[in-house]
């Protein structure tokens, strides 16, 4: 590396953004130059298909500081997320999004946070969600209270992946084994020392959302699979549920023909066999959600693939790796 590493790095995953750019560029910049420091956009292309890719490659002659990381196909917002924060050089290193939900305007104060306090971590969190839907808000707070039950307290509720990390939380994140972390959760795991900055979740500037409910049900799955194996012992409980029902009742049954009531047995058996499936399907779920981890474990693909990556500097080459 022969530039020198800039005080601040600001990652911003997009895919298709190219309505909001305009307006993520008027506003991020003004932050950035105010700031009076030296510091580096990464805009991470997630494999966009509509004028973003051309978009950032017109405002590289003009912002200098503007890095293009362009992936070669749609990876998803986790993968680009870590993609852009691995190659970041800043001294700290904040993730944004680029539909300007998360005021750029507040870097400055998690900047200012995180050098007053020593902090290798400041969350950006959200100070209320009047503005989400009802579904929104009850699935992310149903969300958030079994993650701070799975990874612990340290999670910070409401916080989404607008954060500020250090060099030194970016370099941890580099030694994990992981391809695909969840970023959310695995970054208050690393036990850093960690801050807030309270912020007003604003709408969606310009374009639609690209996290459609399926996305968000897939990120809750890894969520839960990648930090608990608790719901594998699930299946032994179940298991062991199934079998005291079961002597429950045989004991029945015995009385009952010790009574001379015979059983006509029909609904009973009915019940038992179809409890028994549901039982033992739901097992075989659970145990598929785990080997299905490992099974990516194992393959050991990568999340992304980096097709280009400009130096932030104007009129030059992208550098291929
Ligand atoms: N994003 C991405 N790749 C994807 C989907 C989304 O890089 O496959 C980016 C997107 O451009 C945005 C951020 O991730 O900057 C958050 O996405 P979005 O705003 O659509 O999600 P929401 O805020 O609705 O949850
Ligand atoms: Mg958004």
């Amino acid at each position: 590396m022969t530039e020198p590493e800039p005080a601040l790095s600001v990652v911003v995953p997009m895919f298709n953004e190219e309505s909001v750019l305009p307006l993520l560029v008027a506003r991020l910049r003004a932050v950035l130059d105010d700031l009076g420091e030296a510091y580096e956009v990464v805009a991470v292309d997630d494999g966009s298909t509509d004028g973003t890719t051309t978009g950032l490659h017109t405002l590289r002659a003009v912002w200098p500081e503007l890095r293009v990381l362009r992936l070669r196909r749609n990876s998803g917002h986790q993968a680009a997320l870590v993609a852009g924060l691995l190659r970041a050089r800043g001294r700290y290193v904040v993730s944004i999004d680029a539909d300007l939900q998360d005021p750029p305007e507040v870097i400055a104060a998690m900047l200012r946070l995180a050098r007053a306090d020593q902090l290798d971590i400041v969350y950006g969190v959200r100070a209320d969600r009047s503005r989400d839907t009802v579904f929104k808000r009850w699935t992310a707070a149903g969300y958030y209270r079994l993650m701070r039950r799975l990874v612990g307290k340290q999670v910070p509720a409401q916080a989404g992946d607008f954060r500020l990390l250090s060099r030194a939380a970016v370099e941890a994140l580099r030694e994990l084994p992981e391809r695909q972390p969840v970023l959310r959760l695995v970054v208050p795991w690393l036990g850093f020392p960690s801050g807030e900055v309270a912020y007003q979740r604003q709408d969606r500037a310009a374009g639609r959302t690209k996290y459609p409910l399926s996305r968000m049900a897939g990120l809750a799955a890894e969520s839960v699979t990648s930090f608990s194996a608790a719901p594998l012992r699930v299946a032994t409980w179940l298991g062991l549920g199934g079998v005291a029902v079961c002597g429950v009742l045989v004991v029945v049954a015995v009385l009952a023909w010790c009574n001379g009531a015979t059983v006509t047995g029909w609904p009973s058996l009915y019940v038992a066999i179809l409890f028994l499936g549901a039982v033992q399907l739901l097992c075989l779920g659970l145990l598929g959600e785990y080997v299905a981890r490992i099974y990516t474990a194992v393959q050991g693909r990568p999340a992304y693939f980096v097709a280009s990556d400009s130096v932030a500097r104007a009129g030059s080459e992208p550098v291929e790796l």
